[in-house]
């Protein structure tokens, strides 16, 4: 579901990323008309070892 419309989309694009020191983080998503409201994935996530690949292009 489109986190700014809050409309369901079938081709939902990730637009942030939710992390919590305690249980598991999760995705912000948004449709293909939302996401460039929303700025790009920060780099930051690709300097940390051990995240590179993780949750990527996932189903
Ligand atoms: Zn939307």
């Amino acid at each position: 579901m489109c986190v700014r419309c809050d409309e369901m989309t079938d081709d939902p694009v990730v637009v942030s990323e939710v992390h919590q020191n305690s249980g598991p983080g999760w995705n912000v998503y948004a449709c293909r008309a939302c996401a460039p409201y929303y700025p790009p994935l920060p780099d930051v996530l690709d300097l940390l070892p051990g995240r590179r690949g993780e949750g990527e292009a996932g189903p």
